[in-house]
C-alpha cells in the first residue's frame, strides 16, 4: 500500500497563520474518516492524529481552551501550529494504518508516543568470546541470536539466568575474562585457574573464565538455550525436573519448590516467545473493512502475517499474480522486523483483538488458512 495519500483522495492544506482556524476548518473538512497533521511556520509536522469524524476532531482541537486533562498541550499545539493538513481515507482501519506510517515518518514532537504498549522485550546473544543471554527492550538491528518480541515482566533477567543455569551458559558480566582450554597457548601464561563464581564449582557453568571447557563446548550450551526457547529441545526443562524430583525423593520440599518455580519460569517464557510467532502466523487474510454507516467496503486488504502488504479495490480482488507473488514470498523473520513493521504488526493484531466482528470480513489468502481465533501474545 502506497505511504502517500491516495491520489483520488487529495490533501487540502490551509496554508499560513489564519485567525480563524476553527472557520476554516467547519467549512472545509468533512466529517469522514481521516488523518491531520499540525504544522509550524515552516511547514514542519508538529502533530498527526486522525479520526473517523474529521471535521468534529479538528474543532475540538481548536475549541477555546479550558482546564482540564491535556488542556495544556492543546493549548501549546495550537499556539505553536500554523497550518493543518488533512486527508481523507476510506475506513477506520486505514485512518490507524496512515497515522501510525506518518508518525514514523515524521516523527512529530507532540507525538511523545503513538500509544502506550505493554512492555516487551527482546532476548539477544552478548557479544564476546564467551556470549551470554541478555534482555533488552531496543535491540539493534542485526543483533546476533534475536527472539522476540514477547511480552515481559521485571522477571525476565531472573528467568534468564535460570535457563543459563540449566544450559550451562554463563550470567557473569562482560568484563571477566574468558579463556577457552583449546586456546590457552595463544594466550600464555598467567590466566585465572579458578573460576571467578561458584557456578563453575558447582558444574552449572563449564567455567570458560578459567578455561575449563572447549569454546566448542560452551557453544554447544548456547545453542541449547536458543533450541529450547524455539521450541526445538526440551532438555533444560528435563534438567531442572531432575533436579525437582530429586529433591522430592530426598523430602526435601523446599528445595523442590525451588525447581518447580525455575521450571515453571522458563516454560512460562519459552510460551511467550513461541506464542508472538504463532500468533503473527493467523494474521493471513484479505480484509474488506466497511465504510462509515457500515456501508460495504470499498477497499480490500491483503494482510500477510501481520503486515498490511497492499490495498486493492474490491471486489475486483487483488491482481492475482501480485497476490500470489506476494503470498509466496516468505515474510521477514519477527527477529529481522524493523521498528515500524513491529510496530503495524501490534497495530493489526490490536485491531482484530479489540473488533472480534472484524474477523468477519476476512477471506482466506489461497494456502494460507484464515485465523480462528483471536492473537494473545500480541496484546
Ligand atoms: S563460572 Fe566463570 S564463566 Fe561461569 S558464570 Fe561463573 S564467572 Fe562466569
Amino acid at each position: 500500500m502506497s505511504e502517500g495519500a491516495p491520489k483520488s483522495l487529495p490533501i487540502v492544506t490551509t496554508s499560513g497563520r489564519s485567525p480563524d482556524l476553527r472557520a476554516l476548518v467547519s467549512d472545509g473538512v468533512e466529517n469522514r474518516p481521516g488523518v491531520y497533521r499540525f504544522t509550524g511556520p515552516r511547514g514542519e509536522v508538529l502533530y498527526v492524529g486522525k479520526s473517523v469524524r474529521l471535521r468534529s476532531r479538528l474543532l475540538a482541537w481548536l475549541r477555546p481552551t479550558g482546564t482540564g486533562r491535556g488542556e495544556s498541550k492543546r493549548a501549546e499545539l495550537t499556539r505553536l501550529a500554523w497550518g493543518i493538513e488533512w486527508e481523507y481515507v476510506p475506513n477506520e482501519f486505514e485512518a490507524l494504518l496512515r497515522e501510525l506510517r506518518l508518525i514514523r515518518g515524521f516523527r512529530p514532537r507532540f507525538n511523545v508516543r503513538h500509544r502506550k504498549e505493554r512492555p516487551f522485550a527482546w532476548i539477544r546473544l552478548s557479544g564476546g568470546r564467551a556470549p551470554r543471554l541478555v534482555a533488552t527492550r531496543s535491540p539493534a538491528a542485526g543483533a546476533r541470536g534475536l527472539l522476540g518480541p514477547f511480552p515481559a515482566g521485571r522477571d525476565l533477567p531472573e528467568v534468564l539466568r535460570d535457563l543459563a543455569f540449566a544450559t550451562g551458559v554463563r550470567d557473569c558480566p562482560d568484563t571477566t575474562p574468558m579463556h577457552f582450554s583449546d586456546q590457552l597457548d595463544l594466550l600464555g601464561a598467567g590466566i585465572q585457574v579458578e573460576p571467578a563464581c561458584i557456578r563453575g564449582d558447582l558444574g552449572s557453568c563449564p567455567a570458560p573464565c578459567a578455561g575449563r571447557c572447549s569454546a566448542e563446548t560452551y557453544r554447544k550450551g548456547v545453542d541449547e538455550a536458543i533450541a529450547f526457547l524455539e521450541g526445538r529441545t526440551e532438555a533444560p526443562l528435563e534438567r531442572l525436573l531432575a533436579r525437582m524430583t530429586e529433591a522430592s525423593a530426598a523430602r526435601e520440599f523446599e528445595r523442590a519448590a525451588h525447581w518447580r518455580d525455575r521450571t515453571e519460569g522458563i516454560r512460562s517464557l519459552r510460551a511467550r516467545v513461541r506464542a508472538f510467532e504463532e500468533d503473527r502466523g493467523r494474521l493471513n487474510f484479505a480484509y474488506r473493512p466497511s465504510e462509515p454507516g457500515g456501508v460495504e467496503g470499498r477497499w480490500g486488504y491483503l494482510i500477510v502475517r501481520g503486515q498490511v502488504r497492499t490495498r486493492f479495490p474490491w471486489p475486483d480482488g487483488p491482481d492475482p499474480e501480485v497476490s500470489a507473488a506476494i503470498t509466496r514470498s516468505p515474510a521477514a523473520p519477527a527477529s529481522s522486523l524493523s521498528l515500524g513493521e513491529r510496530e503495524e504488526l501490534f497495530l493489526v493484531a490490536r485491531w482484530f483483538r479489540q473488533n472480534p466482528g472484524e474477523l468477519e470480513k476476512t477471506e482466506p489468502l489461497g494456502a494460507l488458512a484464515p485465523p480462528t481465533t483471536l492473537p494473545r501474545a500480541l496484546e
